[in-house]
């Protein structure tokens, strides 16, 4: 018999994967379909299982998930912990708005000033990955408003005969704007300028008041109790509270909804916010909340714990923090791959166990898994090539085994290959390293010679392609046990010498095996 029903399991129930669809948490199909033993011990059936069992655990997500997930006025309040983390977070600003205020003051138009920056609660948003459980960084926003702006004489114009001035009047209407700067909200940076002799355009200034409103309107946003969205529920209070952050932050606009949900990671579309003074924010966003309530994770101890990277504190580490050190890898990994030219995510910002980056994709939609796409022949092999080329480049300059490798972590968009999901990736020289190889080769291989790619090479070919290596065995079983001697030896030798036989920098150079 090698039929098995399974309850539940319909991966082809609706048009599209899940998170294609219009409601990302699907409804759960109830239909039960057979199929084979190897369908029953797959990775992505399993996760096609995790996805169903969410649903059934958080329903409520579904009738959410047509709204945004997080704009910064529909917070969940119904936990105390979150709610006494807004008040301190509202505290904290408002205490940072008395000191500018005492500033001022004190400041007046002196020509020195002094600055009580370094009393401030709050401070913009960075990518440190402090310790510190409330972190809340916002200098902008200030619930006290100003005073109303001062307003032209209602005729218009001063002064008799030849010497009338009206409001229109270049020069006045420049000082005046000018002037008028000291009616934005007081947090609004808006530099020395006033007590000179400053001439501000009318177009610069609305441009400037436009600005500064909608700044102010964020703000008063956060004030309102509004209905709170339950979609939140997907992910911790903790979290919740991250991403509450970057958006009430200014540098996410809007977090509008999960675009898939796994085993080990939730992921968020977001609109891309306020750029900073070093830092572009794009478009799009996703962002990769690493799950800290699984325990799914253990499985992947082999990838982390002999990393040599992470090693001397893979020991020290509790849970959370191991968590935390995935998202560290997927960021060190995504840059490593950016600095080489791959195609993948671009990263913006890490906060503990939450990776902000690029989207893929456009207008929410995310760009379609390879194997979700169906190509024309020609795009098929063009695929490939550039496939082998990012497996090399990925090796030999950035000094990385993807270990996930497959047409799941490859989407297509702007006809080429992105690859992203990055977090387990290893150097060549990790004990199993080139196990790992060998398996994305295996993969890889299988896709793209089903895919009709005459030209793919096996995975025995294109391992050696990739690493450079020359094992000459001709099977399956040969070619592993070559692996695993390499590996062994390069153990060995570290065993021996406490050194790899590489050399190896950041982002040197692939290590070259002795034979
Ligand atoms: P997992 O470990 O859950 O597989 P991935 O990094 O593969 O995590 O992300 C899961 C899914 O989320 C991907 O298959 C892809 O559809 C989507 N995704 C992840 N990152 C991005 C991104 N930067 N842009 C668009 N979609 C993304
Ligand atoms: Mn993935």
């Amino acid at each position: 018999m090698d039929s098995v029903g399974v309850a539940a399991a319909a991966p082809d129930a609706g048009p599209g994967p899940a998170w294609q669809s219009k409601c990302p948490w699907g409804a759960p199909s109830t239909t039960s379909i057979s199929c084979s033993l190897a369908d029953v011990m797959s990775e992505q059936l399993a996760k096609e299982l995790q996805l169903e069992e969410e649903n059934a655990a958080f329903p409520e997500v579904v009738a959410a998930a047509e709204g945004p997930f997080i704009t910064g006025e529909n917070i969940d309040t119904s936990s105390d912990l979150m709610l006494a983390q807004m008040l301190q977070m509202e505290f904290d600003r408002e205490y940072d708005a008395q000191l500018r205020r005492e500033e001022k003051k004190i400041n007046g138009d002196s020509k020195v000033s002094i600055s009580f920056e370094n009393y401030r609660k709050v401070h913009p948003y960075d990518s440190d990955s402090s310790e510190d459980e409330v972190d809340w960084q916002d200098t902008r926003h200030d619930p006290y408003r100003a005073d109303k702006p001062t307003t032209t004489p209602r005729r218009g114009f001063i002064g008799k005969g030849k010497d009338i001035t009206t409001k229109h009047d270049e020069v006045v209407c420049g000082r005046k704007n000018t002037a008028r700067m000291e009616n934005f909200a007081p947090e609004f940076q808006v530099g020395d300028g006033i007590g000179m002799d400053l001439k501000l355009s009318n177009q610069v200034f609305n441009a400037l008041k436009q600005h500064a409103y909608s700044e102010e309107r964020r703000s008063a946003r956060l004030h309102e109790k509004k209905e709170h969205s339950t979609a939140e529920k997907a992910v911790d209070p903790k979290t919740r509270l991250l991403l509450y952050k970057m958006v009430n932050s200014g540098m996410l606009e809007t977090i509008t909804g999960c675009i898939s949900t796994g085993k080990e990671s939730v992921v968020f579309h977001a609109y891309g916010g306020n750029a900073t003074e070093d830092k572009v924010i794009p478009p799009e966003c996703a962002i990769k909340v690493f799950k800290t309530t699984l325990n799914e994770f253990k499985n992947r101890d082999k990838y982390i714990k002999d990393d040599y990277r992470f090693k001397d504190r893979f020991s020290k580490l509790n849970p959370r923090k191991i968590i935390r050190m995935w998202a560290e890898k997927e960021m060190h990994n995504l840059t490593r791959m950016q600095n080489a030219g791959i195609p993948c995510p671009q990263v913006v910002i890490l906060k503990k166990h939450v990776l902000v980056m690029s989207f893929i994709g456009q207008d929410q939609v995310p760009a379609p898994k390879l194997k979700d796409v169906t190509l024309s022949s020609e795009d098929m092999k063009k695929a490939y090539y550039q496939i082998l080329n990012m497996m090399q480049q990925l090796y030999r300059e950035c000094n990385l085994v993807h270990a996930d490798l497959s047409e799941y972590n490859m989407l297509w968009h702007d006809e080429k290959v992105w690859l992203i999901d990055v977090s387990q990736s290893v150097e060549p020289t990790h004990p199993h390293g080139l196990e790992f190889l060998f398996r994305d080769c295996r993969n890889v291989s299988q896709f793209f010679q089903k895919g009709g790619v005459a030209e793919a090479l096996n995975e025995r070919e294109l391992f050696n392609a990739v690493s450079g290596l020359n094992i000459t065995a001709d099977n399956e079983v040969d070619f592993q046990a070559e692996i695993e001697a390499l590996e062994k030896m390069n153990e060995d030798h570290v065993q021996n010498h406490g050194k790899k036989l590489s050399t190896f920098s950041s982002d040197g150079d692939p290590p070259i095996y002795d034979e």
